[in-house]
């Protein structure tokens, strides 16, 4: 490569050289006379040299440059150069959305090609297709924690630079998917295919689908050459179906390449279309907390012909169904007392009024029975108690020697779990019953929307939607955000996309998992701007 072709490509990788440093390459490259005084290809336009400019040129860090007699006349030459660099001055080039969104497509199609069926996870194949984009279009990319997370296993790690005046916004997606049984899928969950206008595959929504939104999105960005403020920094974990161990180890193992981080973006969030209309873009700034419990009841084992006292299944089955029968309290947190509130623009009447201060409607029995005929609303205005793995026997005819249960319990993100288990082991009355936890609750979940973050999305979705609502829903699953906001990160749930809700409850975990090509163009749209007015 020429050191004048060196010095180009140098111009069109950073993107946000300032003006100086773009003469002063210039300069080197005519002093090594490899350039002459005209523009080699039209995307210099046609500068010629006039020989009659003045000798001195300053670049905009006030700095002179003196230019020898033998290239003076290559003075238009440089200034040509300098304006066909993306300089933080000049309105950079709009993307191609067309095409970009077609790229998306055929990205996200072949990302959904690789099984990344977790368990095993077998992610790295997935970090390493990642690796390949990214280091085409000139990203050093980190493939992290291999030996940590075992075979086959691995985070990855790109990030965009800024100017650094302030600090990142990290897009974190998690590479591996929950089990498909084609049996009950229309088409192959691994094929990558589209038909009628979508993209089917699993792990379409949750969440490959993001996790390439969120990579051309960056890639858009850097070659449309727009001046950022912020690095962006490209996350993909491993894990996150099972142990969450991808996220654990990263912030465990890499807290240094996060430090800058401000923000950060992954699943939990959603817009949902409702009877084909946009309900809200629902940003998650809040998830419940998941506390799962085994319960144990030993008894003694014997024929099951001989019915005996020592039986520990009907012990069990006593203390769950009193588990069943029991109503948690409702308890409105601040952030679903405004989520209601939000909310009940799009109501009239009574549900107007019951929304627009739902802490007062839960003491209205008619209020409070409407609220909580909706399953999603119940599970953000209480703890909820799932009972769902029960083993007795195993044999029709043996009295076990002991029976077990597991029981899905989500708090609200300000409760103690403590207390709310003593609370069950009360409702239970029966001290044989032994109660073990199966996995203790994260941190809780809470994030401030007065940020610039916040801002750029409301702009952003109110460009698209203006009357659009754009609110705060609280996740009643968990994520990866708590391993992240443990850091200081401001963690939002954000989704790219507007997925009606039967195709976010059917595919999600589920069958014939997918995205509608449209949503892929516009998620992509939306996530560039998104990123642009953040800056
Ligand atoms: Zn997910």
């Amino acid at each position: 490569m020429s050191f004048y072709a060196w010095a180009v490509a140098e111009f069109r990788r950073a993107g946000n050289f300032d003006s100086f440093t773009a003469l002063s390459l210039t300069y080197f490259a005519l002093l090594a006379q490899r350039v002459r005084c005209s523009v080699p290809g039209a995307r210099f336009g046609t500068a010629r040299c006039s020989g009659s400019v003045d000798c001195t040129v300053s670049g905009r860090s006030g700095i002179s440059l003196l230019i020898p007699p033998m290239i003076r006349c290559s003075l238009l030459l440089t200034a040509a150069l300098a304006a066909a660099i993306p300089l933080p001055s000049q309105t950079p080039s709009q993307p191609d959305w067309n095409a970009l969104g077609d790229e998306t497509v055929r990205v996200l199609s072949d990302y959904l090609k690789i099984n990344t069926t977790n368990p095993p996870g077998n992610e790295l194949q997935g970090a390493l297709f990642l690796k390949g984009i990214l280091e085409s279009e000139g990203f050093e990319v980190q493939i992290l924690d291999t030996a940590e997370l075992g075979k086959g296993r691995g985070n990855l790690y790109a990030r965009l630079k800024g100017d650094g005046s302030k600090k990142a916004i990290a897009l974190v997606h998690h590479i591996d998917v929950v089990p498909s049984d084609p049996r009950y899928w229309t088409v192959d969950p691994f094929a990558g295919a589209t038909r009628d206008g979508f993209l089917y595959g699993r792990g379409a929504l949750d969440m490959k689908g993001d996790g390439i939104v969120h990579l051309m999105a960056m890639l858009a960005l850097k070659r449309s050459g727009v001046s950022l403020t912020r690095d962006i920094v490209f996350i993909a974990n491993t894990d996150e179906e099972l142990a969450s161990t991808g996220a654990l180890v990263f912030v465990d193992r890499h807290a240094d390449l996060l430090k800058d981080v401000e923000f950060l973006f992954t699943e939990g969030g959603n817009n949902p279309i409702r009877n084909g209309k946009l309900e809200y873009y629902g940003i998650g700034v809040a998830e419940k907390r998941t506390f799962w419990q085994h319960l144990t009841v030993k008894g003694t084992p014997s024929h099951g012909s001989r019915p005996t006292r020592q039986n520990p299944v009907p012990r069990l089955i006593r203390a769950l169904h009193n588990i069943a029968m029991f109503e948690t309290p409702l308890h409105v947190t601040p952030g679903v007392q405004k989520f209601f509130r939000d909310l009940s623009r799009n109501y009239t009447g009574e549900r107007r009024t019951w929304l627009a201060n739902v802490r007062a409607a839960t003491a209205i029995p008619r209020a409070r029975s409407w609220l909580t005929s909706d399953v999603y609303w119940n599970a953000i205005l209480r703890n909820t108690v799932s009972l769902t793995v029960v083993n007795g026997s195993n044999k029709t005819n043996v009295i076990p020697a002991e029976a077990t249960a597991e029981v899905d319990i989500r708090l609200l993100p300000d409760q103690n779990p403590e207390r709310v288990l003593a609370e069950l082991q009360r409702v239970v009355g029966d001290t044989a019953v032994k109660w073990r936890t199966l996995l203790q609750p994260k941190v809780p979940l809470e994030n401030p929307t007065d940020t610039d973050l916040f801002r750029a999305i409301e702009r952003a979705a109110h460009e698209r939607d203006s009357t659009a609502l754009v609110t705060t829903p609280m996740l009643t699953a968990a994520t990866d955000r708590p391993t992240y906001r443990k850091l200081g990160i401001i963690t939002y749930g954000f989704s790219p996309f507007k997925v009606p809700v039967e195709d976010n409850q059917k595919g999600v975990h589920g069958n014939d998992e997918r995205i509608s090509i449209e949503n892929i163009g516009f998620g992509v749209r939306f996530l560039y701007d998104v990123l642009r007015y953040a800056q």
